[in-house]
């Protein structure tokens, strides 16, 4: 007998994650919970990382340092304490009189990155706030920011640098390009996401804004006198392929945990050659 409520597990665990497993967003996902008890079956036939419930909306898996780091930096502050001493440390780098403008970039720039961590952990560490339940409408909310803050990263990036290397060529046009990206970013995250062509638009207006619009600053940065400032640019750029490409995958740790910390490098790296810069 005690093999039947095994069995039953076995079942509905098998049905969810065949429910679940497909990558087209399901249109009704408000009333979904995925539980860690449903999970158990799942788990052992490799679909979810060891222990986590898979994401809500797409069925897939969460590997287990999902989101850890950005986890760690969000509750310990460690980021925003550090992004408030490079705040200080520009203020007090920064010609004088100071201009307004010079502060509102830094200000977007960690702006943007506080908010991608703090986004980034609400995003995948749901499991480890509340009672192990994961509901799509919530995933949804943090999904649609994700996006939003990533593009954002883009556009400040852009804006920070395009001032610092003296709005050369084509830099001004570059960057309203890359403000009208995010604009769209939001528009689209808001209306269209989670159907397909909300993805779809997204990804590749996020493509444009890193390929395109970076791209040409840091053919801007090579041939400007402080071509070490391009190395900002070469430490997201890992970390973007694989977004992209979503190779490598794995249970721990995959391609959006590379891209993760690949994001964080390029962050530190804006911060600390801005600061170079402003030596
Ligand atoms: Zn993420």
């Amino acid at each position: 007998m005690r093999l039947l409520p095994a069995f039953v597990a076995s079942v509905h665990g098998l049905l969810v994650t065949q429910h679940t497993g497909h990558r087209r967003l399901p249109q009704r996902f408000g009333a979904r919970m995925i539980t860690s008890t449903s999970l158990a079956v799942a788990d052992v036939e490799n679909t979810v990382g060891p222990g986590r419930p898979p994401y809500a909306l797409s069925g897939l898996p969460r590997p287990k340092l999902r989101g850890a780091v950005m986890g760690y930096l969000h509750k310990s502050k460690s980021w925003y304490l550090l992004a408030c001493a490079y705040l200080t440390a520009a203020f007090l780098m920064l010609p004088r009189p100071v201009q307004a403008l010079d502060i509102f970039l830094r200000l977007g720039l960690v702006g943007a990155s506080s908010a991608s961590v703090a986004i980034s952990d609400g995003y995948h560490n749901p499991d480890r706030r509340s009672d192990g339940q994961v509901e799509g409408r919530e995933e949804l909310f943090w999904l649609r920011l994700d996006y939003i803050s990533i593009s954002a990263m883009l556009s400040t990036n852009l804006l920070l640098w395009a001032a610092n290397l003296g709005w050369v060529g084509l830099l001004p046009f570059s960057a309203a390009a890359t403000t009208a990206s995010t604009a769209a970013v939001v528009a689209a995250s808001l209306v269209l996401v989670p159907r397909r062509t909300g993805h779809v638009f997204v990804k590749l207006t996020m493509a444009f804004q890193f390929v395109c619009l970076l791209g040409y600053l840091v053919i801007c940065a090579i041939t400007s006198p402080t071509p070490a400032c391009s190395s900002v640019y070469f430490c997201y750029l890992p970390g973007f392929i694989l977004y992209a490409t979503k190779w490598p995958k794995h249970k721990t740790f995959g391609y959006h945990e590379i891209f993760h910390s690949s994001v964080l490098l390029g962050h530190m790296a804006s911060m600390g050659f801005d600061l170079w810069f402003l030596r």
